[in-house]
């Protein structure tokens, strides 16, 4: 009998909490929801990379990730003006997430199985591939085996230098390169300048903004190794929104915008771009 009461009293409560998490102060229990009563959202993107999302001196920020964003954000009942952009790095996406400080995360995010349990991903909504990028004058990396030995740029938080030394690329090769820290892509492409590091590789969406930033000084190996599946990037638990966001995405690519927004930012960079939806992924 005792025991029965206590367990009544705990189920009381429980529902209590429910019911405060659920309706306290107006709090939204997801995404989708806040997006619906508030009409804003707080989006993180890259900062630093031409092409996918890059800040400019107006305070603005641009690139196909920050279209796709806009796109996802107008789908869900948010205008551009409600769309907070906070600068999402390697370093810091899951960590955002988890503590609230983004909505979503649209910053050439790969779905990994190391993030997966920390990170509910919708998605993919475009599939990159890993390639190198090299000053004009080297002929010496030509493929993945060539970058052994060779001083490679490993951006914290990111998941490309870990497939060249941890072996997650298509030949399950692991290659003994010199990792030379960094923040960012834009810092590794000065590091690529000045000889700091012989390679900067990463998704070729990201070496396609800066080959066509910096011209005839540096070029692409054309030897891709990897499949990056790129998500967005949402608080783990999320399902309510991360179905909401993969049906947007199924409708970015069948109405032509993917199509459009790919063309918009990466005519003319070298990108070999990809021309149908990835196959979609469950929400978990
Ligand atoms: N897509 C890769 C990743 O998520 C590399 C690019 C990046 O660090 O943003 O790790």
């Amino acid at each position: 009998m005792q025991i029965r009461r206590v367990g009544v009293a705990l189920a009381a409560a429980g529902a209590m909490i429910a019911g405060l998490t659920a309706c306290g102060g107006g709090e939204a229990t997801t995404v989708l929801q806040k997006a619906k009563d508030e009409k804003k959202l707080v989006i993180g993107v890259k900062y630093d990379q031409p092409g996918l999302g890059l800040k400019k001196p107006d305070g603005t920020v641009e690139g196909f990730d920050v279209d796709v964003a806009k796109y996802i954000a107008g789908k869900m009942g948010v205008p551009e003006s409600g769309i907070e952009f906070k600068e999402a790095r390697s370093a810091n996406r899951e960590s955002f997430l988890k503590q609230g400080q983004v909505d979503m995360v649209i910053a050439t995010y790969s779905i990994t199985e190391a993030r997966k349990p920390q990170v509910t991903f919708s998605g993919p909504y475009y599939l990159a591939h890993q390639d190198s990028l090299i000053r004009a004058d080297d002929s010496s990396i030509t493929s993945l085996e060539t970058l052994k030995g060779k001083k490679v740029c490993q951006v914290s938080g990111s998941n490309s230098w870990k497939n060249i030394t941890e072996g997650t690329n298509k030949q399950n090769l692991k290659v003994e390169a010199t990792l030379v820290p960094a923040g960012g892509y834009d810092e590794c492409i000065a590091k690529l300048k000045s000889g700091a590091v012989d390679v900067v590789t990463t998704d070729d969406t990201i070496l396609a903004g800066f080959a066509k930033r910096e011209g005839s000084s540096v070029k692409v190996a054309a030897a891709p190794f990897t499949d990056e599946k790129y998500g967005v990037g949402l608080k783990k638990g999320d399902l309510e929104t991360c179905n909401e966001v993969n049906k947007i995405i199924g409708e970015m690519w069948s109405d032509g915008t993917a199509a459009k927004l790919l063309e918009k930012h990466f005519a003319g960079t070298g990108l070999k771009m990809e021309t149908a939806a990835p196959p979609a992924e469950g929400c978990a």
